[in-house]
């Protein structure tokens, strides 16, 4: 029988106190607890690590071979476990041709619903284009109305230039009496005498035909005859006509018009063939389907004259082109007297601004001046003296300059000096849809396929949905029996499709290509309930922030429909906006409810109540965490006084603003950004409050990351540090004045080798090294600080080169490091180490977390003062040589915030974070806001981009984008303190905000909200 639970005993991996943990099978378990209590060494490092080794162990010899021997975790025993998949937050794929539609398998099937399903046309006229069989053109003829007349021609001349008299000949010698010239009927008897330089198209009548009509008066028995006659002639004209007209038939019907049939998949006028329509041929990864032009890529790179132009409010000499710098002391060179030859042609003048130059002349610079000749003059200083000269010439643009240049240099060094003055712009024979001409002509239902790339997935799912309309009506029944659930959760989407109906499919479209439709919609629907409806096919999968491509990893695993798994994720809530939130919850329900287990890492309030289970890890981080501290239901949880997630769910804990601070008026000046309109965003006017925290908010997908992430950061950044990324467009920048720094604290690793660590990020290693160094003993042996870095020969372990680590280059998998056997992980070698600190050697320092070392250099004012920064932003439990490899994005994000902490203030700084909650328990954030608020005091800006409603309510400012995502979104819809964006009525956040500040409120009375930082 199969087990109700997980049996967990002995669990010692990382800081986990040997603990027994129960999981109950087939149910929604949350697992909480503060930032290093233990949640992800149990999770991953313990449940989904056995796991894996029980799949490896249970491989062919030969398989497990290439994947080497798996580490068994740090537990006594594991009962009931059932095979582990992990959802992690990683980026799903770099790859540039990866999209939202290939990585969720909807583009493979929307590849197989064109070539089943498409309607070729010719990608010149436009006109449709299909293959027949004689005998299939033969059935359509057969069916025209009763009585009509018609006769079959066959071109044998289209076009052409000349008297064409051998082609007349031979149709005469062939039998033929009669033709159409030119549209003309004629006798082949009677002498054709054709212009010899004019164009001409012959047309031979095959034969003259008029279907049966059993309505006029004959027997049963003689229309039957009637009809099988008239078959079999049409059927053999029909294949006289193919062969005269090499497979192009044209049927007149008189007053009726005229129907051009191929044989072949061609184009009868332009006289273009097209492959057979197959899903390769839809691929922009297949050289039968890519665009010839960029490779299938969409994008190629040309000269941006945005990017040569550094500052249009400079004159030339004082550098308002990148591509020339300051030219003010450059008087003497080559390159000023050509440019000052033809600013004297064009009458301007090189001291005025840029934006104020005629545009005549800045064109030339840019572009050249065609078939313009300028006189320049040389003069050249020579030993001898001077020599000078004059020529009359064209010039040519900086823009072919930097184009020839960069085709011909052959130098690493001098391409990419070239290629910033390069941006990406659609290709422009493919116009960015990836695909060659002959697949971009191809429709279902109307729409072509990149057409269909570029829909948001509700939109797709409303195209897919309007494709069955014909079968709804034709077929209830049928159309009754596809389920869908929960339809309420993405209805507020498709109501606002704002592309036209499509056509919907014939009923033998739709029966050919109904197993497909099916299993597309079935696809979109599950990214539909996980909050993925505004992101459209064709993004980029490397665009995706890791919670999106959590969720289309979510989505993919519940289209697999496996029952009696065990799936462990990690923070699932991330990234996505209240609104949200409960359809993610209920697409766990439903895996669950599929027969699976679904073992959550999550700091979110409402999954913890959604959850059938609980469990809370603690208390504290790292050495002072590692144990249950509760475990039951949501309600038994919160009713346990010793767990403080329980406080939290009950309500007797809050975050709360610092010090029950009230908000900071918006006095301090203004940044404004106008015309920001980046991706969705509407050509916004945004005011960013100075010298208080602001939050951006908005559904997933509303602009944010466009505004802040993409626009108002690298804007700054050019402004104030020079920065070469461009950022995105917008018209103006006002009130740069007030600041001189910006920082992005972005969630990317401190270092993507084991050799970067908190330590040396946040410059604490050195001093720690000097004293190492001033020891008697190192005194004596004459070591220097150097000898305890493991960067440098002398003191390292030479065995593995001061990593502690060996690398072994895996084949088929990702490196993988081992521990080093000569130093045993220590790093150093034995003379290194025998220098000790109050009995500590430098290898056992860095093994110590940021609390233990608080202590233990609590009298060396420098070190203690940089990790009590480390402390503030709750990373207690970081060890300080731990590598950068294996720190969270949260947690990166949270030293390199301890590293600003360290800095002196100028108060002059703006901050720009991207949700740094991420990671982080209500204990935690309360910290963070503390952190936040102090660089706030000291007079800086902060501006937030975030989701968590705890953060949001202790801003001192809002400016809430929306209202949806996608095209209906990239407004600002609400702007200003907490308390008036509750009264926004289409603001979803103001929404949520109401329900906050409803909720009763607790604040504890000495001012400091959180018993749990009283050191
Ligand atoms: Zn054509
Ligand atoms: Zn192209
Ligand atoms: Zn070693």
């Amino acid at each position: 029988m199969e087990p109700d639970n997980i049996i967990i005993r002995g669990a010692k991996q990382h800081n986990l106190k040997d603990i027994d943990v129960t999981i109950p099978r087939n149910k929604m378990v949350v697992l909480t607890g503060v930032s290093g209590s233990g949640k992800s060494s149990l999770a991953f490092n313990t449940l989904y690590a056995e796991g894996q080794r029980r799949y490896v162990e249970s491989l062919s010899s030969y398989a497990r071979q290439f994947l080497g021997q798996m580490e068994k975790p740090k537990v006594d025993y594991i009962g009931g476990l059932s095979p582990a998949i992990a959802i992690e937050q990683k980026a799903i794929s770099k790859n540039p041709r990866s999209t939202v539609g290939t990585v969720t398998d909807v583009m493979d099937y929307l590849r197989v619903l064109f070539a089943r399903a498409g309607v070729a046309h010719c990608y010149n006229c436009g006109r449709e284009v299909q293959s027949q069989s004689p005998q299939s053109i033969a059935d359509q003829l057969a069916s025209l109305p009763p009585a009509t007349r018609f006769q079959l021609l066959a071109p044998v001349v289209r076009e052409r230039k000349g008297t064409h008299q051998d082609i007349i000949e031979r149709a005469r010698r062939d039998g033929y009496v009669r033709a159409r010239v030119d549209g003309v009927p004629v006798d082949l008897d009677s002498k054709i005498k054709l212009a010899k330089t004019k164009k001409h198209t012959i047309e031979l009548i095959v034969d003259r035909l008029v279907t049966p009509d059993p309505s006029s008066d004959k027997r049963k028995k003689a229309a039957k005859d009637e009809r099988r006659n008239f078959l079999k002639r049409l059927v053999d004209s029909v294949e006289t006509t193919l062969r005269a007209g090499d497979g192009i038939l044209i049927a007149d019907l008189g007053d009726g018009g005229e129907q051009i049939m191929s044989e072949h998949n061609a184009c009868p006028d332009c006289n273009i063939s097209f492959p057979e329509l197959t899903p390769q041929l839809f691929s922009f990864n297949s050289p039968l389907g890519m665009c010839p032009d960029c490779h299938g890529l969409g994008t190629q790179m040309t000269i941006d004259p945005d990017l040569i132009i550094q500052d249009p409010s400079v004159s030339l000499l004082d550098g308002a082109l990148r591509w020339y710098g300051v030219l003010r002391k450059k008087k003497k060179g080559w390159s000023m007297r050509q440019l000052q030859g033809v600013a004297d042609h064009y009458g301007a003048d090189m001291e005025t601004a840029w934006q104020d130059l005629p545009k005549k002349f800045k064109d030339v610079l840019l572009y050249g001046s065609g078939d313009e000749r300028i006189r320049m003059t040389y003069e050249s200083e020579w030993d001898e003296g001077t020599w000078s000269g004059e020529s009359e010439r064209t010039v040519k643009g900086i823009i072919q300059t930097i184009e020839r240049r960069f085709r011909q240099t052959k130098s690493d060094g001098a391409k990419r000096w070239y290629s910033q003055f390069m941006s990406q712009k659609p290709c422009p024979t493919c116009e960015g849809a990836r695909l060659r001409a002959e697949a971009r002509a191809v429709t279902v239902g109307g729409s072509c396929l990149s057409e269909v790339g570029e829909l948001t997935i509700a939109e797709v799912y409303g195209w897919i949905q309007s494709l069955h309309n014909n079968s709804s009506k034709k077929n209830p029944t049928k159309e009754n029996a596809v389920k869908e659930p929960r339809a309420e959760t993405w209805s507020y989407a498709t109501d606002e499709l704002s592309y036209s109906a499509p056509d919907s499919l014939t009923p033998e479209q739709l029966e050919i290509a109904d197993e497909v439709l099916k299993e597309i919609g079935d696809r979109l629907r599950f990214m539909l309930n996980v909050g993925l409806h505004y992101l459209t096919l064709d993004r980029p999968a490397a665009s995706l922030s890791g919670g999106e491509g959590q969720r289309i990893r979510l989505a993919s695993q519940i289209g697999c429909g496996l029952v009696g798994v065990l799936y462990i994720l990690d923070e699932p809530s991330i990234g996505l906006h209240s609104r949200d939130n409960r359809s993610l919850l209920d697409t766990l329900l439903q895996l669950r409810d599929m027969g699976n287990t679904v073992l959550v890492v999550e700091h979110d309030a409402e999954t913890m109540r959604s959850a059938d289970w609980l469990i809370d890890l603690g208390p504290g981080a790292g050495i002072l965490g590692g144990e249950v501290v509760a475990a039951g239901s949501p309600e038994d949880v919160a009713a346990n006084s010793k767990s403080l997630t329980g406080q939290y769910l009950s309500g007797k804990l809050e975050v709360v603003a610092p010090n029950g601070r009230k908000r900071r008026e918006p006095s301090n000046g203004w940044l404004s950004l106008v015309g920001a309109r980046l991706h969705n965003l509407k050509t916004l006017e945004s005011r960013f409050p100075l010298g208080v925290m602001t939050c951006i908010t908005g559904v997933s997908g509303s602009g944010k990351s466009s505004l802040v992430a993409e626009t108002l950061f690298p804007a700054l950044a050019r402004a104030l540090h020079n920065a070469q990324r461009p950022p995105g467009p917008y018209d103006r920048m006002e009130g740069v004045e007030h600041l001189d720094k910006v920082i992005n604290i972005t969630q990317s690793p401190i270092g993507r080798t084991p050799r970067s660590n908190p330590a040396t990020y946040v410059k604490l290693f050195g001093h720690i090294r000097n004293i190492f160094a001033s020891m008697p003993e190192a005194k004596t042996r004459g070591y220097k600080p150097g000898r305890f870095s493991f960067n440098v020969k002398d003191g390292r372990c030479e065995g593995c080169r001061g990593h502690g680590q060996k690398k072994i280059e895996m084949h088929f998998l990702a490196d993988l490091w081992v521990m080093c056997q000569d130093c045993k992980g220590s790093r150093y070698n034995r003379e290194t180490l025998d220098i000790r600190f109050k009995g500590k050697n430098i290898s056992e320092v860095l093994g110590m977390d940021v609390r233990e070392a608080l202590d233990f250099f609590a009298n060396h004012t420098k070190i203690a003062r940089i990790l009590q920064t480390l402390h503030d932003v709750g990373l207690d439990y970081v060890k300080l040589g731990q590598s950068a490899t294996t720190l969270s994005g949260g947690e990166a994000q949270r030293v390199k915030l301890a590293k600003e902490l360290g800095r002196i203030q100028t108060g002059k700084t703006l901050y720009i974070l991207d949700e740094p909650t991420t990671g982080l328990h209500f204990a935690d954030i309360q910290r963070l806001l503390d952190v936040l608020h102090r660089l706030v005091d000291a007079g800086n800006t902060v501006v937030i981009i975030e989701h968590n409603l705890d953060v949001i309510k202790t801003a001192d400012w809002i400016i809430d984008l929306g209202p949806e995502g996608g095209d209906a979104g990239g407004e600002i819809i609400a702007q200003g303190p907490p308390e008036s964006i509750t009264k926004e009525k289409v603001s979803y956040t103001g929404k949520f905000l109401r329900k906050v500040f409803s909720s009763v409120r607790i604040q504890m009375p000495n001012g400091n909200p959180n018993p749990c930082f009283l050191r």
